[in-house]
Order: structure tokens, then sequence, then C-alpha cells
């Protein structure tokens, strides 16, 4: 079977973004609201010379209520069937729930990426260091909005395959 790529991460990171962006298609579903994806979405990702699938775990919530069990079940299995976790964080915020989800996550490292996103200038870079201390290997820092950093993220992707 293709190679599976879960993108994983507290609502808001940017995990759709950088989905429709590493897929090049409008095709996660998003709300109106930023932050909020419905349900997990499948999409081929093209990343010569491998086709895999990537999917944007969109619902995931490390602490969800019983309406989201079901979401979540679905996301945990992915987690365990996943090639390569791409987790995402946002580089002006660091929350509570992104701790929850770096400790949720420790025991897959070793099939993990430490994803800092919304590195658009910088000035943001210098914060990108500070995510050594996770012990989760060195942050790729990205923009996915701007499109910065992606190669370099293909790039630790292809490493990884
Ligand atoms: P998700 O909840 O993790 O899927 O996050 P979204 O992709 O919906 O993005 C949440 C918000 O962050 C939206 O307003 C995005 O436009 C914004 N965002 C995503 N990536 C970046 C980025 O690289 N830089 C900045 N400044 N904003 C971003
Ligand atoms: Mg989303």
């Amino acid at each position: 079977r293709r190679p599976l790529i879960a993108v994983v991460g507290r609502p808001n990171v940017g995990k759709s973004t950088l989905f429709n962006r590493l897929v090049r298609k409008r095709r996660a579903i998003t709300d109106p609201t930023p932050g909020v994806t419905r349900d997990s979405i499948e999409h081929e990702w093209i990343l010569d010379p491998y086709a895999l699938t990537i999917v944007d775990t969109g619902g995931f919530k490390v602490e969800g209520d019983s309406l989201d069990e079901q979401v979540k079940e679905k996301s945990v299995s992915y987690l365990k069937r996943a090639d390569l976790i791409l987790l995402l964080m946002d580089v002006t915020d660091v929350t509570g729930e992104d701790e929850t989800f770096i400790e949720y996550l420790r025991p897959y490292s070793d099939k993990l990426l430490l994803v800092v996103n919304k590195v658009d200038n910088r000035e943001r870079e210098n914060g990108v260091w500070n995510y050594l201390s996770y012990g989760l290997g060195e942050p790729i820092a990205i923009s996915a909005a701007h499109g910065l950093g992606i190669d370099l993220l293909e790039e630790a992707v292809l490493r990884f395959l």
C-alpha cells in the first residue's frame, strides 16, 4: 500500500493550510471559522518518486468529549497505521493542548517529525530552537500560508521514507 502520512496537532496550528498546500488542492473541509475541520480527510500526495496518502486528522482532540469519541477513535487508528506523523505546532502560540499532544504522541516518536508552522519571517525563526527541548528531534520550520520551508519539509519526509 501507499505510505501514509498523518498531519496532527491542536486546532488552529495550520494543519488544513499545510494539507492544501502539499496536495495543491482545496480539499480539506474547513469551516468558515478558521481552525475547524469536521473530519479526517485523505488525499493523494505526489512527492516524486512517491505517491503517498496524506491525511488531515482534523477533528482529533486529545481531551475530546464523548461527542468527539468516534472522530478520536478514527484518528488514533491513523496514528497507528501512519508511516510518518507530522506533528504541527504554531511558533506564535504554544498551549497546554500542544504539550498534551506531545506527551500523547511520544510513543510514536520514532515515526514523528515536529513541524513548527507560522514561521512567516526571520524574527519568528529565532523561536524555533525552543522546540528542541521537547526531545523530538530537530524541528522543521515552515510557513504553510506563505509557502516557506515546504521544500525542507518535503526533503525530510523523503529522507524518512
Ligand atoms: P487547523 O485547525 O490546524 O486545520 O488550522 P487552519 O489550517 O484552519 O489554520 C488556522 C489559521 O491559521 C487560519 O487563519 C490560517 O490562515 C492560519 N495559518 C495557517 N498557516 C499559517 C502560517 O503559516 N502563517 C500564518 N501567519 N497563519 C497561518
Ligand atoms: Mg483544519
